[in-house]
C-alpha cells in the first residue's frame, strides 16, 4: 500500500452516520457527555461566529483550518449569529479581515430572516422599526415600505438598538396599542457579550414594547426560532442528518440543531462552560475545547508509510 497524504477527500461521507439526538437524551445529573470530537466529516456545517469562529477580535484557535478542511472536502459551510447590527456583507468583510474568507451568501443573520418573514406574512403593509438605521435600509432594499407614522405602520420591528429612547418606544406603543400593528423581534437574545460586560440586546427593547402594550410578539426571529431554521434549511442545501451545527450556547445553538434534526457539537470556546452542560437537560451530541476540534484528527505525515 502507498502512503497516504492528509485526505482532501470526504471519506467519512461514506460511514454510517452518527443518530442526531443520542446523546441529548441523556438524563441530567447523570455523568455528561464525555469530551470527544466528530470521528467523521459531514457534507454541510452550520457555523455560529460569536464565541465559536472568533471571540471578540480574533480567530479562534483552528477556525481558518477548519474552515478550509471543510471546503477542501467539497462540503458545505453556513456562518449564523444572532446578531442584527451588521449585514452579511459586513460580517464576511470582518471575516476576511481576521483571516478567513467567506462568501456574504455563506453568512446568515436575522435581517435576512427579517426580509424573507415580512415579504411572505404581511406582504405590502408598512414596517415601524425599534431599530439602528441599517434594518430601516435593509428593509428598503428588500422593497419592504418603511414608515415613522404610527397609523401607517401594519408591523412594529423591534431589534437590538444601541440608539432605542422614548420616542421610539411612544411611535412603536401607538402603533401597537391604537392601530392593531403586529410585533417582530429580530431575535431572543437578552444580552449581547462583549468584552466589557456586553450589551442590553432586542429583548430589552421587546420587553418595553410589550409591557406598554399588552402585546406579544407574533415571531421572534434569529436562534433558535423556527424562521431561522428554515432559512438555515434552505441555504445550507444538504439533508439535516448530513450536517452539523456547530456553536457555544445549549439554548441557541444546539437548540436549534435539534430543531433542524442536525448532528450538534458544543465549543467550550464561548458562553459555555463543561459544568454547565453537566447540569443542563440539552445535551449536544459532541462537546468539543474549540473548533479546531470540528473534524477528524488527520493521520500524521510520515506515520501512515
Ligand atoms: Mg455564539
Amino acid at each position: 500500500m502507498t502512503s497516504r497524504p492528509a485526505p482532501p477527500g470526504n471519506p467519512g461521507l461514506l460511514d454510517q452516520p452518527d443518530p442526531p439526538g443520542q446523546a441529548a437524551q441523556a438524563t441530567p445529573g447523570q455523568p455528561g457527555p464525555i469530551l470527544r470530537r466528530p470521528q467523521r466529516v459531514f457534507a454541510g456545517y452550520v457555523l455560529d461566529l460569536d464565541g465559536t469562529v472568533y471571540l471578540g477580535d480574533e480567530l479562534l484557535p483552528g477556525a481558518a483550518d477548519t474552515v478550509a478542511r471543510i471546503r477542501l472536502a467539497g462540503s458545505r459551510v453556513l456562518f449564523l449569529t444572532n446578531n442584527p447590527l451588521r449585514s452579511a456583507a459586513s460580517y464576511a468583510g470582518r471575516l476576511a479581515a481576521l483571516g478567513l474568507e467567506a462568501a456574504e451568501s455563506e453568512v446568515l443573520t436575522p435581517l435576512s430572516v427579517l426580509t424573507a418573514y415580512l415579504a411572505a406574512t404581511h406582504p405590502g403593509r408598512r414596517v415601524l422599526t425599534v431599530a439602528e438605521p441599517l434594518v430601516d435600509h435593509t428593509l428598503r432594499a428588500a422593497g419592504i415600505p418603511v414608515t415613522t407614522e404610527p397609523s401607517a405602520a401594519g408591523v412594529v420591528v423591534v431589534s437590538f438598538d444601541r440608539t432605542f429612547d422614548y420616542g421610539k418606544l411612544l411611535r412603536a406603543f401607538l402603533a401597537v396599542r391604537l392601530h392593531g400593528a403586529a410585533i417582530v423581534a429580530t431575535n431572543p437574545d437578552p444580552f449581547c457579550p462583549g468584552p466589557d460586560g456586553g450589551l442590553p440586546d432586542c429583548a430589552a427593547m421587546l420587553a418595553a414594547v410589550q409591557a406598554c402594550t399588552g402585546a406579544r410578539a407574533e415571531a421572534v426571529l434569529g436562534k433558535p426560532g423556527r424562521q431561522m431554521a428554515e432559512q438555515v434549511r434552505r441555504r445550507l442545501g444538504v439533508p439535516p442528518g448530513e450536517a452539523v451545527m456547530a456553536g457555544d450556547r445549549l439554548l441557541t445553538d444546539v437548540a436549534m440543531s435539534r430543531e433542524l434534526g442536525m448532528t450538534s457539537v458544543l465549543v467550550l470556546s464561548g458562553a459555555t462552560s463543561a459544568a454547565e452542560v453537566e447540569r443542563s437537560a440539552v445535551r449536544p451530541d459532541y462537546l468539543i475545547d474549540n473548533i479546531g476540534q470540528l473534524l477528524p484528527s488527520q493521520p500524521e505525515h510520515g506515520s501512515a508509510t
